[in-house]
């Protein structure tokens, strides 16, 4: 159960899929989903859908995790050969400062280069430890001999190029230590869910799909079509870590409240009640700056019952960590949960 989430966690991270450009992460979920028995299908705006038992009837619970992530977009190429950029989804970029990066040109070449500081050397600058990190001060340099705006468009690069981030993935002493975790950590304990869904080791009485977001990281991930029949979605993405929040890595955190306001008192409660009864590892808390697909499905419009559940991930948007046990608790609570159902 833990080593199938970590080698999925780890081909997940590997696929690039920053916000607006995650067709690869989509093309993974639909093989993944089709091994695992499932008939999965995309919406228009490329949401994958998959529906565990779709043969039992009843109200429909819908469980959500988003496979965009963080990235860069190429704004500008400059006279001298380097691109300067824009962010894709919100993270300061100190959280991606001399990170290796690959541009994706439009005719489908990869190129890697390094996003660093536009006068990185501490030999030449006295400013670096001062200079607060902006799109103007910083750029992508390219690893090709490269010094102009004509020799960088003979390599197809153009505004509108994607950028993704080494994602840098690390097991250690039971941790992952990798970019991206939000929300690939839950996307990968998802598919686990739909793995033992297919043998046979947990069943729920309510029919159950699975929806995999491409825009969560800008808002609208879960806005739009939807199956028939939901009446109760849990989002599973990152609980976060930190300051005077319960939640760490080797937890399942139950949020009860976000920037988005609460979320559904008796949803939320049946998830305390099943992780106490279970024995788990789990925290309640709220998260003070986040929103999730639950609550973009609702400002959408869509009459259900929500909740927020996830592994704790700590350093949110940066270099992330989480730890298997919070991987495995999540997945625990979901099967104690559904089995319930
Ligand atoms: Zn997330």
């Amino acid at each position: 159960m833990t080593k199938e989430i970590l080698r999925t966690l780890e081909e997940l991270v590997n696929t690039p899929s920053p916000t607006g450009w995650t067709r690869l992460a989509e093309q993974y979920l639909m093989k993944k989903l089709q091994e695992y028995g499932c008939k999965p299908y995309q919406s228009n705006k490329g949401t994958v859908y998959a529906a565990l038992n779709p043969d039992t009837k009843g109200d429909g619970l819908l469980l959500s995790a988003h496979v965009d992530t963080l990235g860069l977009m190429v704004r500008a190429i400059k006279s001298n050969g380097r691109l300067r950029v824009t962010t894709l989804g919100g993270f300061p970029l100190n959280y991606a400062e001399q990170e290796n990066v690959v541009v994706h040109t439009r005719d489908g070449d990869t190129i890697d280069g390094t996003l660093r500081l536009n006068e990185p050397a501490v030999h030449v600058s006295r400013e670096i430890g001062k200079t607060e990190r902006e799109d103007s001060n910083m750029e992508v340099v390219l690893d090709r001999i490269v010094r102009s705006k004509e020799e960088v468009e003979e390599l197809g690069i153009c505004a509108g190029d994607y950028i993704s981030l080494d994602p840098r993935f690390v097991y250690t002493g039971g941790f992952v230590k990798s970019r991206h975790l939000d929300d690939k950590a839950s996307a990968a304990v998802l598919l686990e869910l739909a793995r033992r869904h297919k043998e046979g080791k947990w069943t729920s009485a309510r029919p159950v799909t699975l929806m995999f977001t491409t825009f969560e990281e800008v808002g609208h991930g879960a806005a739009a079509a939807h199956p028939e029949g939901i009446t109760d979605m849990i989002a599973v993405d990152m609980g976060v870590v930190g300051d005077d929040l319960r939640t760490d890595e080797t937890k399942v955190s139950i949020c009860a409240k976000d920037s988005s306001g609460p979320y559904n008192y008796d949803l939320t409660d049946a998830l305390v009640q099943t992780a106490k009864k279970a024995g788990l590892d789990y925290a309640v808390d709220i998260y003070p700056y986040y929103g999730s697909d639950a609550s973009a499905a609702l400002a959408a419009g869509h009459d259900y019952r929500h909740a927020l559940i996830g592994p704790g991930v700590a350093a949110s948007h940066g270099y992330e960590r989480v730890h298997e046990k919070g991987l495995e608790q999540t997945l625990q609570l979901l099967e104690h949960f559904l089995t319930a159902q």
